[in-house]
């Protein structure tokens, strides 16, 4: 490609929007261009990007035995209800009708589409074990997109689905995916982390989510640096720290706190630390409320509440809710003399002696409070979030904590969608039995800026080889000068011989101008062709990636080129890098 040619505007200023350098970054240096809020035209530099990751995505899917289809983006509603999706899946779904009036929606995601074709096409044991996958553009109308591609309301994924004969079968899919994955990003040159999740609106029982590790990422993770214990914070396992009390019980007693809301009020004005503190949150829970209790000192983690109540609709009560029910302000709520209400206590919480909680009346709150003795949770659970230092659930070594950009997730998905939509095969002896599923999703788009946010620096991107929209970029220092043009010409075309994807940077502009923007589109490998090309046969050879420039001889210069793009290219693909 001719620079002169390509179709890559870039802008000198950051546009105020961008937030994130990826988002900033993929702008300025023309990869994308927003059309409206979470949605981009991906430009000819990001669509090579995108095609270089789906390459990778496509030849670890394939090499784990899976087959590419392409299922519909428009579904119509019927899959979806009979999931019961199509009421759950709520204002992220982009819904439609056809001049019928007959509903639609824009595919956030295909488990029901490519169940509904498996159970018409898949009878038999013998059809089974099944691995299909597909690539295309997912529609999620998030509540808030933002990060450029980080989080759009359309965006491209790979997304693979299961199908098994039975639990063991599963379970072989899952790990041949975890693998496929590890090789995927592992590939695509990224520092990351397989770690323990959450399902989600998906369902299942069991996942991993694949981590590019980025200070910018939205996701906690806590990981221990002993054992291989890796989860996100919304369902990483809290061993509970029992605090050191006196065991004798005393009498419970009302006392006044007059406009002491917070903790760290109540506490101050009774003298008291905040682990002996009850902090009493009134949760409605798909419509009822509920009571959910951690210590003063602790935070609760409210994925973990959701999933103790296996409820759909999560959210705190309003305090106006709370007074014309209860009569009283949000701050002295309290466990003792709840009545009608649910009450979830964390696992610490049953540890705690003479403890302090609000009193059900305003300007009031109980000292002396024993949980078992003064009230009794329906359910003692793990509510608490973790915190880095905290001793590792499996081991007991302190956890430390890392930010992530959540680039892949797998799941089991058991039989939830193939009992729901009835897709069942015949089994050795005649039975007939629900496929048993997983999925396994993975953001191209979201990788491309995952990339970014992990490999730039003040200058721009510095694309892992394997992802570069392209490999090298040929910068003769003056195109005025004949000699230099023919010669950056010849070296362009001995490159392109040699199946290197390289950029001829012919335009007339001054060097630093090119250099300028070489750095900003983050080329792998810089090759500058000056004076000293002409005069002593060398070229002057530069990773992106690294401060010093060498010269080389100009003498088969295209081989040598060839032979380290593929020599980076191997680094990435040996495991264990
Ligand atoms: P998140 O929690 O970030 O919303 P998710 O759990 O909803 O993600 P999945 O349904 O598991 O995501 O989708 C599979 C993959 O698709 C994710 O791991 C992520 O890489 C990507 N993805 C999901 N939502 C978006 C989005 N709005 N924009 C870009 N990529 C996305
Ligand atoms: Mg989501």
């Amino acid at each position: 490609m001719r620079a002169s040619q390509l179709f890559a505007p870039t802008l000198k200023e950051t546009p105020a929007e961008a937030e994130v350098i990826s988002h900033q970054l993929l702008l300025r240096a023309g990869f994308i261009r927003k059309a409206a809020a979470g949605i981009y035209t991906f430009l000819p530099l990001g669509w090579r990007v995108l095609k270089k990751i789906e390459n990778i995505v496509r030849e670890e899917m394939d090499r784990a035995g899976a087959q590419e289809l392409v299922l519909p983006i428009l579904q119509p509603a019927e899959v979806w209800q009979e999931s019961g999706r199509w009421e759950l899946y709520g204002e992220e779904m982009f819904r439609l009708k056809d001049r019928h009036g007959r509903s639609f929606c824009l595919g956030p995601t295909h488990e029901e589409i490519i169940t509904a074709l498996v159970r018409n096409e898949v009878n038999s044991y013998k059809q089974l074990p099944l691995l299909l996958y597909q690539i295309q553009n997912k529609y999620r109308d998030e509540r808030r997109p933002r990060f450029g591609l980080l989080r759009g309301r359309e965006f491209i994924m790979k997304d693979l689905y299961s199908f098994d004969r039975d639990e063991a079968g599963l379970e072989e899919s899952y790990w041949k995916m975890y693998t496929a994955y590890s090789n995927v990003f592992r590939r695509c040159g990224l520092k990351f982390r397989a770690v323990e999740a959450d399902t989600g609106a998906i369902g299942g029982n069991f996942s991993h989510e694949f981590m590019v590790l980025a200070d910018t990422g939205e996701a906690r993770v806590v990981f221990c640096p002993s054992c291989d214990y890796a989860a996100n914070v919304e369902i990483a396992q809290s061993v509970p720290q029992p605090l050191h009390t006196p065991d004798e019980q005393l009498p419970l007693k009302k006392v006044s706190t007059p406009g002491k809301r917070t903790v760290e009020e109540v506490c101050a004005y009774l003298g008291v630390v905040p682990q002996r503190l009850i902090k009493t949150l009134l949760y409605e829970a798909d419509g009822q409320l509920v009571a959910a209790l951690v210590r003063g000192d602790r935070e609760l983690n409210e994925i973990k509440l959701q999933n103790a109540l296996g409820c759909q609709k999560l959210k705190l009560a309003e305090p106006e809710q709370i007074r014309k029910i209860f009569g009283v302000s949000v701050g002295y709520v309290g466990p003792v003399g709840l009545e009608g209400i649910p009450i979830y206590a964390d696992l610490e919480i049953p540890y705690l002696v003479n403890a302090v909680a609000g009193a059900n009346a305003d300007d009031y709150h109980w000292v002396n409070v024993n949980p078992g003795r003064d009230f009794l949770p329906a359910n003692v659970v793990d509510l608490r979030e973790v915190r880095v230092g905290e001793p590792c659930p499996r081991c007991g070594h302190p956890l430390e904590g890392c930010r992530g950009i959540e680039v892949g997730q797998i799941f089991k998905l058991g039989t939830k969608y193939s009992e729901a939509l009835r897709a069942t095969y015949v089994d050795e002896k005649g039975k007939e039995r629900p496929i048993v599923m997983g999925c396994y999703g993975i953001g191209i788009s979201r990788t491309m800026a995952a990339a970014v946010e992990q490999h730039h620096d003040e200058k721009g991107i510095i694309w892992p080889v394997s992802i570069a929209p392209y490999q090298v970029v040929v910068i003769p220092v003056s195109v005025k000068d004949p000699l230099l043009r023919e010669e950056a010409e010849r070296l362009y075309k001995e490159l392109e011989a040699e199946g290197v994807e390289a950029v001829l940077d012919d335009r007339d502009e001054r060097a630093g101008v090119k250099f300028v923007e070489a750095d900003l589109i983050g080329y792998p490998l810089r090759l500058t062709l000056g004076n000293r090309t002409l005069s002593q046969g060398t070229v002057d050879w530069k990773w992106r990636k690294n401060q010093e420039e060498e010269a080389v001889p100009r003498e088969g210069l295209g081989r040598r080129v060839k032979e380290a793009i593929q020599k980076s290219l191997e680094e990435l693909n040996a495991p264990g890098t």
